[in-house]
């Protein structure tokens, strides 16, 4: 690991991109290719692959606390280097260094983080990971192997599957006496899940290609089919990045929407769209092999488990399939009439292994289905959203799932298919849909088609160029998002948090709460929207009006109100409100508001409900 926080400090030591990827591709260069595969990984700010569902578990007070202990420095000491560096790596490399000789598990100095002086790797064929090449001095003052890349890979496993705060504090302990403290800034900043060094993955797939002579196209093409970049340095090691295909079972990245403002931004970009709703539920890619359904989730992890009605409605499909959607709790009416729920529904259905016939019956959801990237044996990314619709629609309906059509053809037709909106459900609940859409290409027909998606409950529109590719893993202009401004409420901050990156030593990270008779009960946590400006001055208020200074974290005065907006209320058992917002968003401050002022509980509830549908 010596030389992979070496290489991260000589990239954060330069803002010019073509140097950083010469220094990482010389630092890839410079190890075995296992050794270099791991780094891909931790170089992209993950200790796993992206397509790994192991994680840490490990959260900022663990690794405070490991930080405490390994130092021996006092937490009024802890919380100013915190202050000055925002980061807790930069901590751990600032504290492990000093060697204060004062703690229970003390440390001796050894090369203080400071004063490694960002050098770059320059040496070809050197020993790599698997041949610890140097020795160095451990916590315990005896000389212990080099960590290296590797290790520290098994070290993260160790943790991740370590029962408890107990037992992995441990672990990051002895993790972090095996390092230099430089090391441990970096081990600390990859447990954090963010290395801040101004290294964007895509400069990571950019040094692969200059390390191993390919081209950006080749490497960006195999790391969309393989999902990892770990795996994607391999195969450019090994001049076989033709044989990166697709697989099934292993998720590709997800298309990202921007937002748009106005009906007509939205169409400022693109000739003609097509427009869906915008459904409040959990995107989920659906891979179909030879009967077999798996659905995995936006961070790629598999959520099969939790939705045991969906596989049987798919596994039908006269061909292999990767399908893109949404999963959406939904409600059929009375008349057969479906509608999707808001998220606050579907919360219930999450995150249990098992998933009782009462709680799918009281809770039904359905794969809205809107695109398809894979079918017929080809990958379909790089055909225009047009074909695809075409591919998606083939495909559903020689399934003969659901489709957008009228009630007097199915009935003439005497289909069993079952429909989206005022149709029959019927006795067999068909649970794949083919999310309605429209084409469209004036602002008018969008503003009404918005006020018609608000209508149903959801959330606003999803908006697509017919023309465009399926970009996995890009946010870009192809897709762009209209959503509703749901209410604001008016808050009151009860404890302050100070932030990364930019943010470092300003207090901006705010909870809030509102009221609940004469107490003030917490509904959430927002990173500050507010100017720079008026984040220094709240910082300069809160560390005068602290009550209680617990070093991460400060509780102060019930004092400032400020307005959130947010996208939802959520049953949630994290704050003492009982509710937890989601996506709160800080609008703005409310000086012209004094507590007293702020809202209730009660406005709370009565937002939750009316989401639910109970008042619409
Ligand atoms: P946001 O999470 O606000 O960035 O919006 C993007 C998300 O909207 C996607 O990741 C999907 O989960 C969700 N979504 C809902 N309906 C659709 C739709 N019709 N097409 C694409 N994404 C949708």
């Amino acid at each position: 690991m010596r030389k992979f926080a070496e290489t991260c400090e000589a990239i954060a030591g330069t803002t010019k991109k073509l140097l950083k990827i010469g220094i990482v591709a010389e630092y890839f260069r410079s190890r075995t290719v296992e050794e270099a595969s791991v780094s891909a990984v931790f170089l992209s700010g993950r200790p796993f692959p992206a397509y790994d569902e192991t994680t840490l578990q490990v959260g900022g007070r663990l690794l405070w606390q490991a930080l405490e202990a390994l130092s021996g420095k006092s937490a009024a000491e802890l919380s100013a280097a915190y202050r000055r560096f925002g980061d807790l790596g930069a901590v751990a490399g600032e504290v492990l260094g000093g060697g204060s000789g004062h703690g229970e598990e003390d440390k001796p100095s050894l090369r203080s983080a400071g004063q490694t002086r960002a050098s770059v790797p320059t040496h070809t064929g050197e020993a790599g990971a698997l041949v610890p090449s140097q020795d160095q001095m451990g916590a315990s003052g005896s000389r212990l192997a080099e960590l290296t890349a590797i290790e520290a890979e098994a070290y993260f496993r160790r943790i991740a599957g370590a029962r408890g705060p107990a037992a992995k504090g441990a672990l990051v302990r002895e993790l972090l006496k095996r390092a230099t403290p430089l090391e441990a800034k970096y081990l600390v900043k990859i447990m954090t899940g963010d290395l801040r060094i101004g290294l964007k993955e895509s400069l990571v797939e950019e040094a692969i290609a200059r390390a191993y002579d390919a081209t950006l196209a080749q490497i960006q093409r195999a790391h969309m089919l393989v999902g990892d970049i770990g795996e994607t340095l391999r195969l450019a090691a090994r001049g076989a990045l033709g044989e990166a295909h697709m697989r099934m079972f292993l998720p590709l990245g997800f298309m990202l929407a921007s937002p748009a403002e106005s009906a007509e931004e939205a169409l400022s970009y693109f000739e003609q769209a097509s427009v869906e709703d915008k459904y409040d539920g959990i995107r989920a890619q659906a891979h179909v092999s030879a009967g077999e359904v798996r659905f995995f989730s936006r961070t790629r992890d598999e959520i099969t488990e939790s939705f045991p009605e969906l596989p049987d409605a798919l596994a039908g499909l006269p061909q292999d399939a990767i399908l893109d959607g949404e999963i959406v709790a939904w409600s059929y009416s009375e008349e057969g009439a479906g509608r999707a729920l808001p998220f606050s529904a579907l919360q219930q259905r999450l995150g249990r292994k098992k998933v009782s016939a009462e709680l799918m019956r009281r809770v039904p959801v359905v794969y809205l289905a809107f695109d398809v990237l894979f079918a017929g044996g080809e990958l379909l990314l790089e055909r225009p959203l047009r074909e695809r619709m075409r591919a998606l629609d083939d495909l559903l309906a020689a399934e003969r799932v659901t489709h957008h059509r009228d009630t007097e053809t199915q009935r003439k037709s005497g289909e069993q298919g079952r429909f989206i909106f005022g149709v029959d459900p019927g006795p067999v609940i068909e649970r794949v849909i083919r999310a309605p859409f429209a084409r469209v290409s004036k602002p008018e027909e969008l503003e009404e088609l918005f006020t018609a998606a608000q209508a149903r409950g959801n959330e606003g529109l999803m908006i697509k160029d017919l023309e465009s590719p399926y970009t996995p893993g890009r946010r870009g202009k192809s897709w762009l998002k209209m959503k509703r401004e749901l209410a604001t409420l008016d808050v009151v901050v009860t404890a302050v948090e100070y932030g990364h990156g930019k943010r470092i030593g300003v207090l901006s990270d705010y909870t809030f709460a509102v009221r609940d008779g004469e107490r003030l009960v917490n509904v959430g946590k927002a990173y500050s929207g507010l100017t720079d400006v008026e984040i220094a001055e709240m910082t300069k208020w809160f560390l005068e009006h602290t009550v209680d200074d617990q070093g991460f974290r400060r509780a102060v005065e019930p004092k400032i109100v400020l307005e959130v907006a947010f996208n939802n209320v959520m049953k949630s058992d994290r704050h003492e409100s009982g509710y937890a917002l989601r996506f709160p968003r800080i609008v703005r401050l409310r000086p012209d508001k004094s507590p007293e002022e702020a809202d209730t509980i009660e406005r709370v509830e009565e937002i939750y409900r009316r989401q639910d549908g109970h008042g619409q």
